[in-house]
């Protein structure tokens, strides 16, 4: 097992882990959270320092049977213990990656990562709010309890509730710790919500579903703070339900999204005007891949991601912004006019690499897929 290097506390800070310099970290840890929720502590090979808005996730670009494969994971570590990173991740039943960390990962392997990324963080967005909500669900807490470590370390003292919504009390991920923050954290509250009360014969918390009574009773005064939500699809769209009936601000409410099928329509640039090059006759192109016997027609400023999403293909992808590298795919010919976000290599560029959820083609296209 390879034993890293530890950090000198006594010097000035270590040197900053820099993605794309430093793009690989090396698993220090790994704990069992709940039955099926784990997680996999990172850090460098070199002593490096992380830095991140809590919230913020990595990409993580894993060879799983001759395949790469790019998955998003939330920093459930806070960036006031900077010396290392960690992932908590939630088997999804039939799921490539969430199944085979959990199954192969050990400790002293090495991971690309890409990152960190994402815009989903209370201490970015809504920096001087004196009082927050925090709403979650399942996997889904990994960013909030990333923003309330962090608020707990430096003491911030800021007034947060915290409602979790779990299947069962064996699935609250962080129960313990939670526990201990609205015990002696000033300011900090906590609620857990579970569908049902499982194993559990002496559960006495919550049941059901976040309902409007519930949220009255548990944040009487939640009108007056700014809402942080992550969770499922059908979670969000409850609680946005909840919150509107009930007349809240909904400029005050942000929200994140793991769901695999996320994809914004809207192009992330505007567009050069392209001439056709070969296409359809029509202005748009024909999208081929080689290990898929699907063609696609995309016409700019339509990106190939979103063109591939409507003619039926799955086609994995999360920020459909350009951010993750979720989506990335060696393009075999073409051209394509490309504005990323960060989510791709210079040099995987280079090798012929894109994004397509930011990239609308300049000719036909021919990808490996
Ligand atoms: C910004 C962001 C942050 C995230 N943070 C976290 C986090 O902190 N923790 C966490 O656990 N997750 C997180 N996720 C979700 C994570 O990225 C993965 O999507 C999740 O782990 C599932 O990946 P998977 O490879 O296991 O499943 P996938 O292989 O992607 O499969 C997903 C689902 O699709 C089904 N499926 C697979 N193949 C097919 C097919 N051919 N046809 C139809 N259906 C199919 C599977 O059965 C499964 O139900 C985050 C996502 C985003 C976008």
């Amino acid at each position: 097992m390879t034993t890293l290097t530890l950090p000198d506390f006594s010097k000035p800070a270590a040197k900053q882990w820099k993605a794309g310099v430093d793009d690989t970290v090396v698993c220090v840890g790994i704990r069992q959270e709940t039955h099926d929720v784990k997680t996999f502590v990172f850090r460098s090979s070199e002593p490096r320092r992380f830095a991140y808005h809590p919230g913020q996730f990595l990409t993580l670009e894993l060879q799983i049977e001759g395949e790469t494969v790019n998955r998003c994971y939330t920093l459930s570590s806070t960036p006031t213990r900077p010396d290392a990173v960690s992932i908590t991740v939630k088997r999804v039943p039939g799921g490539m990656v969430s199944n085979w960390l959990h199954d192969n990962l050990k400790v002293g392997d090495r991971v690309s990562v890409l990152g960190p990324a994402g815009e989903f963080s209370s201490f970015s967005l809504a920096p001087d709010a004196p009082k927050y909500l925090y709403l979650s669900a399942g996997s889904g807490i990994t960013p909030l309890m990333s923003m309330s470590r962090a608020h707990v370390d430096i003491s911030s003292n800021r007034d947060i509730v915290f409602i979790h919504s779990a299947r069962t009390p064996a699935d609250v991920i962080f129960a313990r710790e939670l526990q201990a923050f609205s015990k002696h954290q000033s300011g900090f509250r906590h609620a857990v919500i579970c569908e049902r009360p499982g194993a559990d014969g002496d559960y006495a918390g919550y049941l059901g579903y976040l309902t409007a009574p519930m949220l009255q009773l548990i944040a009487a005064d939640f009108k007056d703070r700014e809402i942080f939500c992550c969770g499922p699809g059908p979670y969000m769209t409850a609680v946005k339900n909840v919150l509107q009936n009930l007349g809240f601000d909904m400029a005050h409410y942000h929200e994140e999204s793991f769901s695999f099928e996320t994809l914004t329509a809207t192009p992330v640039a505007e567009p050069e005007v392209v001439a056709p090059a070969a296409g359809d006759g029509t202005g748009g192109f024909n999208i081929s891949f080689t290990k898929t016997p699907l063609k696609v027609t995309c016409t700019p400023p339509k990106t190939i991601l979103a063109a591939a999403k409507e003619a039926g293909m799955r086609f994995p992808s999360s920020c459909a912004q350009g951010m993750c590298g979720t989506c990335k795919t060696k393009m075999v010919s073409g051209e394509v006019e490309m504005k990323h976000g960060g989510g791709i290599r210079q040099r995987e560029i280079d090798q012929g690499w894109i994004l397509p959820c930011c990239s609308i083609p300049k000719t036909d296209v021919v990808l490996d897929r």
